[in-house]
């Protein structure tokens, strides 16, 4: 069988490490030429709008699926005529733009954070009248870790906002004090049946993933979650690893985004769970039974962001396991994670806060 992936990042290359085992051969195209994937699986370089070159790519494999949302719809189409993808087109569409997503959630009966569609400095002035501040500027679409948000404290900063993010195609939400925030994943094939994993708790600094905590154990929190998800896997009929992000605030979820695809926060599975996200992901596209989503014990993931440390020092923390994405050092970007897991609890909470020690800036 061969899957192929639009995309050759770090997940991409997860995927594909999860594909191998199963005899599953992936193969990737993405524009970009310096892409970590391309050290476990074939990558070709193609522009997302090359109808021929995609049209060849989805010729030459079984099925298609993608590591990102940032595909064109006409994309999907093209590789739709020829072979099966997943998941949904219109899953996809949905997570590219902030305002379907929220109005997904609205009419699937989710709560989100207020929110107004934002088309002039007009619109941004009523906005923040209307939902009050602090509120967040965000641009609709391509916005990820942080980028593409503003946090506009007082009136005196909403021209600023509005010329940093472009002055077009802007979302300005409510901001939600939130307690913590958490993430359910959720796997789905093409019969409808389900498989959860526990919710994961998340640590942010500057809009980027730092660290998740699986399991988080809150069962009415939990099946909250795994509701919501499910209403939005049954509306698209979705097939795939599906991952939905929530602020808690006492005791009650609001769904900040959904993710059409494998994610940072599911990261902790290949170590922590029964079946990695990557490999459930590969499982549900290829139509193969589901493995369970159970946990094996405690774990936590640290992202490495910049520039990585010495695997040498990190891999001596007991039950510590470094991923290398490969990548060069650049501030802000996610070069690696390592995962501390162990069903031992006493040396569980040892490890992690010496890898939260070692890994402090
Ligand atoms: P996003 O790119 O929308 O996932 O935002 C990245 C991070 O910014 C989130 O994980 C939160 O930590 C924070 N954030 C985003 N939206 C809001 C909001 N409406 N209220 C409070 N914090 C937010």
């Amino acid at each position: 069988m061969k899957v192929g992936i639009l995309g050759a990042g770090q997940l991409a290359k997860m995927m594909a490490l999860a594909a191998h085992p199963m005899n599953i051969q992936t193969r990737c195209l993405d524009p970009k030429t310096e892409v970590c994937a391309s050290a476990v699986t074939p990558v070709q370089q193609n522009d997302y709008t090359d109808q021929k070159a995609i049209e060849q790519f989805a010729k030459s494999v079984d099925y298609v699926t993608f590591e990102n949302e940032n595909i064109p719809a006409e994309t999907i189409d093209w590789i739709a005529a020829i072979c099966p993808t997943a998941p949904a087109k219109q899953s996809l569409l949905c997570a590219q733009d902030r305002i379907l997503e929220k109005s997904l959630f609205d009419t699937l009966g989710i709560p989100t954070p207020g929110y107004r569609q934002i088309d002039s400095l007009d619109d941004l002035e009523k906005a923040a009248e209307q939902l009050g501040l602090p509120a967040l500027l965000k641009t609709r679409r391509f916005g990820y870790d942080g980028k593409g948000q503003f946090l506009i404290r007082e009136r005196a900063q909403i021209t600023t906002a509005w010329e940093t993010l472009g002055k077009e195609n802007l979302i300005l939400e409510q901001f939600i004090p939130f307690d913590f925030e958490v993430s359910q994943i959720m796997v789905r094939n093409r019969t409808g049946e389900i498989n959860y994993y526990p919710l994961v708790r998340n640590e942010h600094t500057n809009g980027i993933l730092r660290q998740s905590h699986a399991p988080y154990i809150n069962s009415a929190l939990e099946e909250t979650a795994q509701q919501y998800c499910k209403k939005i896997a049954t509306h698209f009929d979705y097939v795939g690893i599906l991952t939905v992000e929530f602020f808690v605030k006492e005791n009650q979820l609001t769904a900040n985004e959904m993710a059409p695809r494998v994610h940072n926060s599911g990261h902790w599975t290949i170590e922590g769970s029964e079946t990695s996200q990557f490999e459930n992901h590969i499982r549900a596209i290829c139509d193969l039974p589901l493995g369970s989503c159970q946990s094996r014990g405690q774990a936590t993931m640290f992202n490495i962001i910049g520039k990585e440390p010495l695997a040498s020092e990190m891999l001596a923390i007991e039950h510590s396991h470094f991923h290398s994405y490969g990548k060069s050092p650049e501030p802000n970007r996610k070069v690696g994670h390592v995962t501390v897991q162990t069903n031992d609890t006493i040396t569980f909470s040892q490890s992690v806060e010496k890898m939260t020690l070692y890994l402090k800036d």
